[in-house]
């Protein structure tokens, strides 16, 4: 997860959710007002000095769940939000990239870890904090791993050697969680669930 949109991922209160936090309208700088734009039904920012309206869209995280034998592989992290918590390779979605290759790529830049996915593993709606969070579950290719910036540590873990009470994010745990049980049962589903 890059460095200057950790905000996102933060774990940000109800109130703070709401429309209004945009200030400023992005095509000529005039402070913007909320307000229902015609033939529109939501609240939005409308410049009043241009006339743009700014909408706001939940955003995708995208990640892996690289495997290596009965182990899987968590990067503890080197940033705020949840510094120093382990995390599984993720991160948002860039313009212009598949959820696929986004996912490859934050593994590689927070694990430095070469895996092949192996398809689509959990889709889980954080309606909270407007995001939609995609893992993938990964075959990593070796155990050479060379995390960047963003992580301080990224180790193998089998089941029981997991830290549950140390992981950043409540998507991570749920993918762990169904992870383990779908190996006990010999069979990798795909699953859909909503993070309240
Ligand atoms: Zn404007």
């Amino acid at each position: 997860m890059r460095e200057s949109a950790p905000p996102h991922l933060q774990a940000r209160t109800p109130t703070m959710l709401g429309s209004r936090h945009i200030k400023h309208c992005r095509a000529c700088g005039t402070l913007v007002e909320y307000r229902v734009p015609s033939e529109d039904n939501r609240e939005r920012a409308v410049c009043g000095g241009c006339g743009t309206v700014h909408y706001e869209n939940p955003l995708n995280v995208v990640g892996t769940l690289p495997v290596w034998e009965d182990r899987v592989l968590l990067c503890k992290r080197n940033i705020e939000p949840r510094y120093g918590l382990w995390t599984l390779p993720a991160g948002f979605m860039e313009i212009g990239e598949t959820t696929e290759a986004g996912a490859l790529r934050e593994t590689d830049e927070e694990a430095g870890a070469r895996v092949e996915l192996q398809g689509l593993f959990t889709l889980l709606n954080v309606v909270r904090v407007s995001q939609v969070h995609f893992f993938y579950r990964a075959r990593l290719l070796d155990t050479t791993f060379n995390p960047g910036y963003e992580t301080i540590e990224a180790r193998l873990f089998r089941e029981d050697e997991v830290p549950w009470e140390q992981l950043a994010f409540r998507t991570v745990r749920e993918t762990l969680h169904r992870y383990f049980d779908d190996r006990r049962r010999g069979q990798f589903g795909v699953h859909f669930a909503d993070i309240v």
